[in-house]
């Protein structure tokens, strides 16, 4: 199969849909790899160490994906791009159709296989394209609230290890999930102090079970979240409902019991965030504040470290890839029950229920 690999044009994203060594697993399986010039530039691939993995060099997207039976990408498609559809070809990338009814209309007119990494299931009921932006996006939230932290950005001053003589930073972690235990771990390896609340015992106990010692797990209620940021030099909310919009565990009025120049993380805000007060932000404008509390809300944390997102989705996405590209869609999924969870739109129909349902379309 021939595929293709554009550089990628929505607003900020550096990222790319195969590194060179994903470019020769294809290349050693017999498969022909087309490469937009400079595609990789963003993540720090050129395009030389593309033609070393065996990559043809193109000028522009345009022969890419006028010749692939599969583009591999990695942020949907903007409009620009929706003319270069073609009946029968593969899209593997993020989609997120629910809340995009122009693209899905798009792909369904063009009878595109889309493929979303982000419906993909594990075998063990996860969903392994999404996981590792999860774990950055949690390693970030601390490495990005100690920055925010600091005096010239709003922040108490605050130094999370403390220094000896000195104590160390509070630091309060809402849903220890993915997101959450690796905000958990960057933050220990800090020196802080943790807390850790959630609903889900099993997931407290596994916590302690790795953090022995190290830090306090709490149940989550309305109390013991108001107690616990009261004390808080740093709070990360990353409590996801699947499916539904984050739960607003943080209101507003509990900023007034919070230390001023504390900072708020919510990296839950990709499904409208856990604090009342929240609302999107970007790199280039990440921060505000309400009440004294500094809000970072980036919806595309991993976007900030190009180059590692990219090899962890690489290496989540690999396994899929090689498979749709052997086999065709058809076979592929016949074989893999969890890959065909992933395909969101097949001639001309919507695959996906949870799509179909936001954008009422037949299923
Ligand atoms: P996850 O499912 O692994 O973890 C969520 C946790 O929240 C679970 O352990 C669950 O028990 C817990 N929870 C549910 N209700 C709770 C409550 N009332 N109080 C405390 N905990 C509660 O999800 P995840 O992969 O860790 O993702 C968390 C959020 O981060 C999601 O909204 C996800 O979309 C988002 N995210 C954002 C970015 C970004 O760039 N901003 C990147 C990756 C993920």
């Amino acid at each position: 199969m021939v595929i293709g690999v554009v550089k990628e044009i929505k607003n900020r994203e550096f990222r790319v849909g195969l590194t060179p060594g994903a470019v020769s697993s294809f290349t050693r399986a017999g498969h022909r790899v087309l490469v937009e010039r400079g595609a990789g530039l963003g993540a720090g691939f050129s395009d030389e160490e593309y033609v070393q993995a065996g990559a043809e060099l193109t000028d522009g997207a345009a022969p890419v994906w006028a010749q692939a039976g599969m583009m591999v990408k990695v942020k949907e498609p903007i409009p620009s791009e929706y003319g270069y559809f073609r009946p029968g070809q593969i899209l593997f990338t993020y989609l997120h159709l629910a809340a995009d009814q122009p693209l899905t209309q798009a792909l369904l007119d063009a009878q595109v296989k889309a493929v979303a990494y982000e419906t993909i299931v594990g075998r063990d009921g996860s969903l392994p394209c999404l996981a590792p932006m999860s774990e950055i996006a949690g390693r970030m939230s601390i490495q990005e609230g100690a920055k925010y932290l600091e005096k010239t950005y709003g922040g108490r001053g605050v130094l999370l290890s403390g220094v000896p003589g000195v104590e160390r930073g509070n630091v309060v972690i809402l849903g220890g999930g993915t997101v959450g235990a690796n905000a958990c771990k960057m933050a220990v390896g800090l020196g802080a102090n943790v807390t850790v609340l959630d609903v889900n015992l099993a997931r407290l106990a596994y916590l302690d079970d790795i953090f022995p010692r190290q830090i306090t797990t709490l149940f989550s209620t309305p109390d013991n979240i108001r107690r616990s940021i009261a004390q808080a030099d740093l709070v990360v909310c990353a409590v996801l409902l699947p499916g539904r919009a984050a739960p607003k565990l943080i209101r507003r009025e509990d900023l007034a019991v919070m230390k001023p120049g504390a900072v708020l993380v919510d990296v839950a805000v990709d499904q409208g965030g856990c604090a009342e007060t929240t609302h999107p932000t970007t790199h280039d404008d990440p921060i505000f504040t309400v009440d004294g509390v500094v809000h970072y809300c980036v919806a595309n944390i991993p976007g900030a470290v190009a180059r590692t997102s990219t090899l962890a989705l690489v290496n989540a996405t690999l396994p899929y890839g090689l498979a749709l590209a052997e086999r065709g869609v058809e076979e592929a999924c016949r074989a893999d029950a969890g890959l065909l969870a992933g395909v969101n739109c097949y001639a001309g129909r919507c695959t996906c229920r949870g799509v179909a349902e936001a954008l009422n379309l037949p299923y």
